[in-house]
Formats: structure tokens, sequence, C-alpha cells
């Protein structure tokens, strides 16, 4: 039931090359599967032959009781067929010169198959085959021994177009592009020409499409891997690849090549000796002397990408290597606002859409989340078969994604009691927010959500990078305390009238809380972590008084801002959901 803050999410997603391995191991499985039992099936269904004796076959001859022979050359046994029954019999091959001419002789219908004896047993394999097919397969898809598509290049189209923001660092990445199709350009200059761009940031941020935008837009190609595909392989392999792939690229030159996820083979070295430890190290030395291997005049530009530059290996960001690099940090307001637009090409959007206004609302977000915050929106669009976005759905597309789930569209069976108390908690979460901090309050509603939330007030930092004082961190605190302090107000200030709803908001209030404690002089600036058992007791002594005074405060101001706090409550109570707006305007008592 806290106050919702935005959720960085994490982009991507399984590659699609580990999307096509799975699916294809699955119509493998289906395919052998099928095969199996049908040949299963034939062999219950076909007539197995009975086998009798060769004297009881002479018999029979000689009682002119057979009809006719089906005689396999070279074969072990032949098969014959009464004139009185349908069954076959099967007997020993006697192996005698003039077998045919006397069956002949006797007005017995003889039938020679060229059926070897090889071909027989093939076909007593063919059982086997399917399951052979999935061994072979399951195998191949064990880390290590499969085909990862490092080989094959790639043309992208994506160009610097499609890379909202960021624009110095593009103009330099330009330039890069120029050296790496041109390297004289370079030399002209005296300038040493980059081998390796090192790219870093959080997921979603747009290392990868900054990277296949510098493929596209010089036209060159494009080798991309995963460093930790490298990891997971059998030993030795992870090192080969790392060798083909640079000799590929190198062999096609000029060429980017991708290294996505550095960390997983470059973090810093960690000594260990064990299996892992040695592959690992054997992968990074296999990637330094391939870097080392080419020069500067190759046309093969390395990029790498991280989460974190300071975890890397010293050995790749020397001269030579990893020397450029590059922070891509998560958009700001104005990038937000171009990554935004550049993903609402294609869709179609509502009069009241304003991308400005968006991008001011979306603090946090990644340049993925925009992307699939635009996406899920559109898909809510087709579910409601409306003709266009509308701001409402981007709304909830948000709250969909910060809560990773939805708002049930009812209150379920909450009986009208409970229904007043969840409506006072996330009615004094909501005036908190607008009378104790400056974020945005963008919207309150009393619906559970499929998370297993009773209602949420979610609200938004009003600029990108807040360096929080004490009193912010405080009021953080009041803010998720005061849910809790209405529901105490409504019992007629009763302990035991207050609800279970409040654990998620005093769990995060007792972070922040912590948090506070370090950052305020009591008994000295000291971080009581250190300070092992002693210094855990004298945290939470310190927490505990804070925690005391702070809710004393949170229950002064609700007592204070009640009538605000009712008016915000009977709202709810009535709608289940209220937009800014209608907050802001209950909270001034407009
Ligand atoms: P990373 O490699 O840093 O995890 P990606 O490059 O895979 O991030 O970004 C994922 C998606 O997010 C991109 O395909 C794109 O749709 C979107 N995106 C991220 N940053 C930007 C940006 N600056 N401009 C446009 N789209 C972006
Ligand atoms: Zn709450």
């Amino acid at each position: 039931m806290g106050a919702d803050k935005k959720r960085k999410k994490k982009a991507g997603g399984t590659p699609r090359s580990k999307k096509r391995k799975y699916t294809l191991l699955v119509v493998a499985i289906a395919v052998a599967l099928a095969v199996a039992i049908s040949i299963v099936a034939g062999v219950v269904t076909a007539q197995k032959p009975e086998t009798v004796s060769y004297n009881a076959f002479c018999q029979m001859v000689k009682d002119h009781q057979v009809e006719k022979i089906t005689f396999p050359t070279g074969g072990a046994k032949f098969t014959f067929q009464k004139k009185d029954d349908d069954k076959v019999y099967e007997t020993d091959n006697p192996k005698i010169d003039g077998f045919k001419e006397s069956m002949l002789k006797q007005d017995i219908e003889f039938t020679e198959t060229s059926t070897s004896m090889w071909v027989q047993i093939l076909l007593s394999l063919l059982p086997y085959v399917p399951l052979l097919l999935i061994v072979f397969i399951v195998l191949r898809m064990m880390p290590g021994s499969g085909k990862y598509s490092v080989e094959s290049a790639d043309r992208p189209d994506t160009t610097f177009d499609d890379v909202a923001g960021l624009e110095e660092i593009k103009a330099d990445m330009k330039t890069i592009a120029e050296t790496l199709k041109d390297p004289s350009l370079c030399q002209e200059l005296g300038a040493h020409i980059t081998k390796g761009v090192l790219l870093e940031g959080e997921p979603g941020n747009g290392k990868t499409l900054f990277a296949r935008a510098l493929a596209g837009e010089t036209g060159v190609n494009f080798y991309s891997a995963n460093a930790s595909e490298f990891i997971e392989m059998y030993a030795g392999l992870g090192a080969s690849r790392v060798r083909k792939l640079f000799k590929e690229a190198r062999e096609h030159a000029p060429s980017v090549v991708f290294i996505d996820e550095l960390d997983a083979i470059g973090s810093k070295r960690d000594g260990s000796t064990d299996g892992a430890g040695r592959e690992y190290t054997q992968c990074l030395n296999a990637l330094l002397s391939a870097i080392d291997g080419f020069t500067a005049t190759d046309g093969v530009l390395v990029i790498g990408a991280t989460n974190r530059s300071e975890d890397l290996d010293p050995a790749l960001v020397r001269p030579g290597r990893f020397d450029k690099q590059f922070i891509l940090p998560p958009p700001d307001c104005g990038a937000r606002e171009q990554i935004l637009r550049l993903h609402a090409k294609g869709k179609k959007f509502a009069d009241d859409v304003d991308f400005a206004e968006l991008a001011r609302d979306t603090v946090g977000f990644s340049g993925a989340g925009l992307a699939s915050l635009l996406n899920e929106a559109a898909m809510l669009a087709l579910t409601r078969k409306t003709s266009v976005i509308t701001r409402q759905q981007i709304d909830e597309a948000s709250i969909q994604m910060a809560l990773k789930g939805h708002i049930k569209n009812s209150i379920g069976d909450r009986n009208r009691h409970e229904q007043e108390i969840v409506s006072y908690h996330e009615a004094g979460h909501a005036v908190a927010t607008l009378a104790l901090t400056d974020h945005l309050v963008r919207r309150v509603t009393v619906l559970p959500t499929t998370a297993g939330t009773g209602g949420v007030t979610m609200s938004v930092p009003p600029s990108d990078k807040q360096l929080p004082t004490v009193g912010d961190l405080e009021c953080q605190v009041k803010m998720l305390y005061a849910g809790r302090a209405a529901e105490y107000l409504l019992a007629g200030e009763r302990e035991t009238g207050v609800s279970l709803g409040a654990g998620q908001d005093i769990k995060e209030a007792t972070s922040v809380i912590q948090h506070l404690v370090t950052l305020t002089e009591k008994d000295g600036l000291l971080d009581y972590s250190d300070f092992g058992l002693a210094g855990q007791n004298k945290l939470m002594d310190q927490c505990e008084a804070v925690s005391r005074r702070l809710w004393e405060e949170t229950v002064a101001f609700a007592k204070e801002n009640w009538p605000a706090i009712d008016r915000v409550a009977k709202a709810l109570m009535e709608k289940d959901s209220l937009s800014a707006q209608e907050v802001t305007a209950l909270y001034r008592g407009e």
C-alpha cells in the first residue's frame, strides 16, 4: 500500500537466438516423439510372424498347405503363408542350393526380396533414430557445444537517428565511425585510432542500440556476442570462440565487434584456479590478445558494454584496448521526450497526449522502459478497441509497469468498513505526499492490484537528480507512515483499530530511517553497521527513537490535515480512483 516510486525495468529479456534454440528443441522433440510413436504403433499393429521349425515347414510343404514364400536373399529367416489362413509364418533359411526350384516345383509362389542384410539391420535400428536425434539435439544445446551465431555478420539498418539524446557521445562516435571506414583520416593528423570503445550504463539505456547504430551508420559488418555465453562454454571453447569471432571480423573488415555484458569475462580476476576461474581467465586472455592482435588500421572496432566499469579488469581498459569510455546515463527529461517521440512513430495518440508532459512524469525510466511503456499503452488501446492511445492508457500502463501487475476492476468482496479503512489509508499517503514533499501525486486508487496490494498512491519526484536532505528523508518516512496514521485517527486513536495493511510502508520506512540515522549527528556521524553487535544495538536504539518521533509527528500532521484527508477518503469511497488533478483539488479544498 506504499506510495510507489518508479522502478527501473531491465531491458532485453532472452536473446532471440536463445529463444530460437528452445523453439527448435521443442519442435524437434515433438517430431521425434511423433515418429517414434508411429513406428512403435506400426510395429505393434503389423502382424508378427509366427515362428515354426524348418521340419514343420517341410511337413506343411509335403501336405500342400503352403501357398507362398517371401524370401529375402541372404536373410537368416524367410516367411511364408498357408492356403487356409491369413497368418504369416517364419522359419529358418536352410541356405541350400535349389531351394527355390524345389518350391516352385511344388506350385508354391516364390517371391525373392532384395532386402540385404544391411538394409535389414538399418530397418531394425529405425525405431531408435528419434531417440538418437533427441540426444543429439540436447547435446548440441548444452552450453559450450552449441553453435553460437557469433560468426554471422549482420548489417544493421539502425542509424544514429534511431538513438535519441546523447548528442555529445553521438558526435564522438561519428568521428570514430569515420576513421573506421577510412583510417587514413587519422594518420594524416597523426591521431591514434580508437580500437575499442567501452559503453557503460544501466540496462536499457541504449548500449546495444548505440553499437548497432554505429555499424548501421557506417554500413559496416556487425558481429555481436554476449560475454556470458563464452563463460558458459566447456573448457577452452569460450576462448576459441573469442578468437574465431575476431578472426571473422578481421576478414570481413570494416566491422564492429560488440561484446555485451563484458563484466562476465572482464571483471577483476579473483585468482581462483577452479574450473570456472580458469575458463574465465582463458576467455579474458583470449580477448586481450585478440584485441592486441589487430592493428588500428585493420578496420575493426570493438565495442564492449558493461553496467559498471569499476569492476572491469584494469588490463582491459589500458591504452590500445578499450581506451575510450562513454557513460550512457539514464535519459534526462529532454532525452525522455525525444525517446518517447521516436518510439511514438507509427502509433496513433489522442490529442491529450503531450510528450513533454509525459517526459516530466517518467522520471527514472530507462530508454527501454519508455519504449515498453508506449508498447504496453498500445496493447491496452488494442484490448479496449480504441482507435488511438489515450493519456489515461499510458498512465495505466505505467502503473502496471511500476506495480508489476494490474489494478483490478473492482474491489472484490471487500466490505464497506474495509473499503473505508483502505480509503483513509491511501488518502493519508496522498495528502502527506502533497503537503510534505515536492512529489507529484499521479493517481490514487483503492482498487486492489494483482500484485497483492490493497490500494496505491502513485507519486513521482519532480526532477531527475535529487540529493535528498535529512529533511527530505524525514518527510519520506512521514509520507509512508501517513497511511497508518490516517487509519489510527479513523479508529479514534485506538491502536487496535488499525489494519495490517501498512507492512510494506513500514518496511520501506525502516530502511529510510536506517539511512537517516547515519546521516544525522547524535553521538557522532558514524555508520554503526561497522561496529558489530554493539553497533547493531546502538543503531537499533537510534532508529527506534527516530521512528517514534516521526510517527508522533505524522499523527500530529494527520490531525491537522484531517479535513483534507477526510475529503480525499470520501471521494475515494465513491470513485475508487482519483486522478492527479482531482486529488490536488480535493486537497486544496477547491
Ligand atoms: P542496453 O544494451 O543498454 O541494455 P538497449 O540498447 O538494448 O539497452 O536498449 C533497449 C531498447 O531501449 C532499445 O532497443 C530502444 O528501443 C530503447 N532505447 C534505449 N535508449 C534509447 C535511446 N537513447 N533512444 C531511443 N531508444 C532507446
Ligand atoms: Zn500504505
